[in-house]
């Protein structure tokens, strides 16, 4: 049987952990070459060896997405060393300003909120994105054979959290950012899709995982259960794919059912 990526040359932003990490794996089965990005070089160089087990060229970058310039010289590095780019799925992010550090989250009302952790997580999730998608649709243009661009929202682009109001705004924007890419890059056959998942089983999650009882959290999941990083996966296999061809614009939920309610 054929498979669904053959020879094609996927970036993956977060590719050292959950999502992305799932992606590069899910991916590589599937035949893609896989440039894993994230600012963590040694769990980037892990998934890259994941991906060099099963046959496929891989690269580990370690990069800060909200840097215009580093983001820019790892789509460049990318085409100098594999030639193109045809595929991109924008994973990383965080879920608040001091995710990957020590102590307690944000966890604060807007009205309560500090600039400076606004700034933080507008500055990964938003611009980190934005950056990504217009390197990679640069390069997709000029290459001219044209391309997907998958970018890893949330179900928060569509339900308010509260306490996490930085994290929502900067998931809806990243809704619309896939939208108007959809709409700008329709004519070069380069399509943008988001994709928004539930709550799912990774580090970022960690905490939610080690609550005694998830019962009151589930509520709000009809599935009653999290996802695998693996569900996402597949979401972004379907997109980057043959079968997913005719979707632009469009925002895809692997979220059990939350945002259906
Ligand atoms: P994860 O396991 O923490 O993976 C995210 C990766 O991105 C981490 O390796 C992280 O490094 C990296 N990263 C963060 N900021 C970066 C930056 N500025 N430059 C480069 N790399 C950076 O979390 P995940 O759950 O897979 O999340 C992937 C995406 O899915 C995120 O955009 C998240 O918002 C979204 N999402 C997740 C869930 C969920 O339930 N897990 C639900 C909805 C949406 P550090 O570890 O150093 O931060």
């Amino acid at each position: 049987m054929a498979l669904r990526l053959e020879n094609k040359n996927a970036l993956i932003t977060g590719g050292a952990s959950g999502i992305g990490r799932a992606t590069a794996i899910r991916f590589a089965e599937e035949g893609a070459n896989v440039f894993v990005a994230d600012r963590h070089f040694a769990a980037a160089e892990e998934t890259a060896a994941a991906v060099k087990k099963l046959g496929r060229s891989s690269t580990a970058y370690q990069v800060d997405t909200s840097d215009e310039a580093q983001v820019n010289a790892m789509v460049a590095q990318m085409v100098k060393e594999f030639g193109s780019v045809n595929i991109v799925v924008a994973a990383a992010g965080i879920s608040h300003a001091h995710y990957g550090e020590e102590g307690q989250p944000d966890v604060a009302f807007l009205s309560n909120k500090s600039f400076a952790n606004w700034r933080k997580v507008l500055s990964v999730n938003l611009d980190g994105v934005f950056l990504t998608d217009r390197a990679c649709a640069d390069a997709m243009i000029k290459a001219g054979n044209g391309g997907r661009i998958i970018n890893i929202a949330s179900a928060a682009a569509r339900i308010p959290l509260p306490g996490a109001g930085e994290y929502s705004v900067s998931k809806a924007g990243v809704w619309m950012l896939t939208r108007v890419l959809a709409t700008e890059l329709a004519p070069f056959n380069i399509t943008a899709n988001a994709i928004g998942p539930g709550f799912i089983k990774t580090p970022m999650t960690a905490e939610l995982q080690q609550m005694p009882d998830l019962s009151p959290l589930m509520q709000r999941v009809p599935m009653n259960r999290m996802g695998e990083p693996v569900d996402v996966a597949n979401t972004a296999l379907f997109l980057a794919g043959e079968d997913g061809r005719y979707y632009t614009g469009s925002i895809l939920h692997p979220d059990g059912g939350i945002v259906m309610q």
